[in-house]
């Protein structure tokens, strides 16, 4: 317990550096997803890492990614090969409005004005 205490005042000290160390942490665990998952994108091969999206195959990412946080789906998806699979951004909205999984209507609905 007293470990953990050090640990969140060292935290409450460095915020910066706390946030530097899970954000590596978060991106090293990112880079072997991508990895496992090819790289690119399923649908059109895209293959620019900033825009490629881990999509839950069966839907529900996001109130996934709410519960276990974007570390546990990284978990996950590295033990569930078969649950999801790498989709670019483009992609991902796409499947998402064919999927009826956006709120607001995508079709007819100018973004930003
Ligand atoms: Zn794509």
């Amino acid at each position: 317990m007293g470990r953990y205490d050090a640990q969140e005042r060292w935290k409450v000290k460095n915020p910066d550096k706390d946030r530097e160390y899970r954000r590596k942490t978060q991106l090293n665990c990112r880079v072997k997803v991508l990895e496992q998952y090819g790289n690119c994108c399923k649908r059109c091969t895209f293959a620019d890492p900033r825009a490629l999206e881990l999509d839950h195959i069966n839907g529900g990412g996001h109130s996934e990614r709410k519960r276990i946080g974007n570390m546990g789906v990284y978990r996950r998806a590295l033990k569930f090969p078969n649950e999801y699979q790498l989709l670019c951004a483009n992609c991902n909205r796409i499947k998402k409005a064919e999927r009826n999984e956006t709120r607001s209507k995508v079709v007819g609905k100018r973004m930003g004005g």
